[in-house]
């Protein structure tokens, strides 16, 4: 009862995602407290009209907002989400992420799993074509776990899902919060 007081008391009025985290790694109990504490699970990013100086969590007015920039999309169907510096809106837009893009078959990676967006994809024909990759997440394509690249020519753009095996035939995707029940 009491860590559990003071778990809450810390994460409602200290409450930054530093807090947050800490307080999810600190034991099993604070991290159960941490993790049922119920967030807003619709405080999704948008791709325009955002207004840069209001949490699109609580509404209040922020000086220095925090960006949520849902890397996991490639570039051109990226999204933002816009919040104040309190945990609850943080963590609410980043498993709002999660679970949306999660919804449309995209996974969020723990780590982007390489430093570069270069790549190379197999064609076909046995040859490879230098193409650029989406780092931060992969999307799930039947039972498989795909990188999501995309290359162009000068007519068109081209896209394909390459497996991960392909890549790591030795190593499994790990994801973020996979322990979290969303
Ligand atoms: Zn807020």
């Amino acid at each position: 009862m009491e860590t559990h007081l003071i778990v809450n008391m810390l994460l409602d009025y200290l409450g930054t995602l530093r807090h947050w985290t800490m307080a999810r790694v600190l034991c099993r109990e604070t991290r159960a407290i941490v993790n049922t504490r119920p967030y807003m699970d619709d405080l999704y990013g948008a791709r325009t009209f955002i207004r840069q100086n209001q949490c699109m969590g609580c509404f209040k007015h922020v000086e220095k907002p925090r960006w949520l920039i849902y890397t996991a999309l490639p570039i051109e169907f990226r999204r933002y989400a816009v919040t104040c510096h309190h945990y609850h809106c943080q963590v609410s837009a980043l498993f709002s992420m999660i679970r949306d893009l999660r919804s449309n078959s995209i996974h969020v990676l723990k780590a982007p799993f390489q430093d570069t967006l270069d790549i190379a994809v197999p064609r076909s024909d046995g040859s490879e074509t230098p193409a650029k990759a989406v780092i931060h997440g992969l999307v799930r394509v039947g039972n498989e776990y795909c990188i999501m690249t995309r290359w162009s020519d000068i007519t068109k753009n081209f896209q394909k899902n390459v497996p991960w095996t392909h890549y790591f035939p030795n190593t499994s995707p790990e994801f973020i919060f996979k322990d979290l029940d969303m």
